[in-house]
Order: C-alpha cells, then structure tokens, then sequence
C-alpha cells in the first residue's frame, strides 16, 4: 500500500474550504441537496478532496433520491476504508479516505445489484475531474 498522507489541522485547513474541511476532517455532513455533486452527471473521477486520491468513478455513480452523491462501488477497495461509527439510535458504517483518512460519508446495504451497496457521499469530501478536459500523465 502507498503512504499515508498526514497533515495538521491547520494544514488541511489551509488546503481546504470551511465546507471541506469541516466535512472531511471533522466529520460533518453537508446538507441534502446542497452540494455540488449530487446532481452531476458528467463523466469522469471523483477525487478525494484532502489528497487527491482517485475514489469513485462516474460509471459508479447512480441516482439514489436521497440528495447525496452515490456511488455503488469505488474504483478500488482498498481507496475507501471502512470503519464502524456506533452513533445514538444505530450503527452506521462510516467511509474514509484510505490515504488520509478523511470522512467521506457512509456505505448503506441498501444499494442497487450487483454490490446491493449504497456509498453516500459528501460532495464536499470529492473534487471531480472531468474525462474530457483531463488526462493523467502515466497513469
Ligand atoms: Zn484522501
């Protein structure tokens, strides 16, 4: 596996706008409806806003209703780390950057086949790049 990405708060702070960070290092939520990416049907990869990790791709992408960003499974596995979040009323499995170890939202059982997984996102945790206006040199 690659290195871990560490920064300090301030750092990620500095990288990030207050949505961003305040999602991905703190755990927020952003609002249904509100970001950027839950309504966005271009082509392309969705990135891991804290250090640029490749996450989930646009053929991933499915319209869930619920107003956040869905993916049904990330480009890889291993990007997206899993770790159970035992909150109020029910347990919930919380995603993370495998990298940096971001919040990035939630995976739901609820999904569409094959994976019957539902990846809810924040739209504040991805930064998108668009297959047409990008090509990753030596990828
Ligand atoms: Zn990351």
């Amino acid at each position: 596996m690659s290195e871990k990405v560490r920064k300090s708060e301030a750092e990620w702070k500095a990288l990030l706008s207050e949505e961003e960070f305040k999602v991905s290092r703190k755990k927020g939520t952003e609002r249904a409806f509100t970001g950027m990416y839950w309504n966005h049907h271009e082509r392309g990869t969705y990135h891991c806003v804290c250090c640029g990790a490749e996450l989930f791709h646009s053929s991933a992408k499915y319209e869930s209703g619920t107003g956040w960003p869905s993916f049904f499974t990330p480009v890889d596995p291993a990007r997206v780390a899993e770790v159970v979040d035992r909150g109020f009323f029910m347990t919930r499995v919380e995603i993370v950057c495998a990298a940096c170890d971001g919040h990035l939202g939630h995976v739901f059982p609820d999904g569409p086949l094959p994976s019957r997984r539902r990846y809810c996102m924040n739209s504040a945790a991805l930064r998108f790049s668009s297959e047409e206006a990008h090509s990753e040199p030596g990828a």
